[in-house]
């Protein structure tokens, strides 16, 4: 049996305005406050887990201690098959740059090139995997996760959305993430899914 969230307040542990936005557009309408961490000072820590889940429990934990809040927190990334699953818990680290700057277009080259290495046929099949904690101040918490399956595409295409958007092309779509819309990418997105379990689940 899942623990219920009952209580006045809910605190989302992230920074990124998108993932926010995000969030309070899959919640709808709450009968609770859904409470800006960047009210506190929230330094991201450092995300040293072996898998997804691991990764979103360490954010959840630090936000619900440093708040006293409960917590939601997420952590998500894109899985090759091909590539045995990378970038997976490193999908962000793929775009970082030698002089510390982020650049999508940077990680998706370094994904073709990658992908360019293996002796792939098409379709090259991927995953978009999300993981949700909701995470109690007695340290109970709560686990979900969505997935989305489909392939990997290109040239990129569409100028939507975020991060592998653009190569990120769903099964049964003929719209890659980069041009769907975005509340329709949200319906159908691993984000989406989890949200989903955990709304079922826990609201
Ligand atoms: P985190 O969940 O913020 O740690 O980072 C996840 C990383 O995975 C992002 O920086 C993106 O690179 C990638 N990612 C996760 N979800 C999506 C998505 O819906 N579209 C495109 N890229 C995504």
């Amino acid at each position: 049996m899942n623990r219920k969230f009952q209580e006045q307040d809910l605190v989302l542990a992230t920074h990124n305005t998108g993932k926010i936005e995000e969030f309070k557009h899959l919640f709808g309408e709450v009968n609770f406050n859904i409470t800006d961490i960047g009210q506190y000072y929230w330094q991201p820590p450092e995300e040293t887990g072996k898998s997804f889940w691991e990764n979103s429990l360490i954010k959840a934990r630090e936000a619900t201690k440093l708040t006293g809040l409960v917590s939601l927190a997420d952590d998500s990334g894109l899985c090759v098959d091909r590539l045995k699953g990378a970038p997976g818990i490193y999908s962000a680290d793929w775009a970082v740059k030698s002089n510390g700057s982020r650049d999508f277009k940077f990680a998706i080259e370094k994904l073709v090139r990658e992908i360019e290495k293996t002796n792939f046929e098409n379709p090259c099949t991927a995953h978009f995997i999300c993981s949700l904690i909701l995470y109690w101040p007695d340290n109970h918490f709560e686990k979900f996760e969505g997935k989305i399956f489909g392939e990997i595409v290109w040239p990129g295409r569409g100028e939507k959305g975020h991060g592998y958007d653009p190569v990120f092309l769903p099964n049964g779509y003929k719209e890659t993430f980069g041009q769907m819309d975005r509340w329709k990418k949200n319906k159908i997105s691993h984000r989406g899914l989890a949200m989903d379990n955990l709304l079922k689940a826990c609201f």
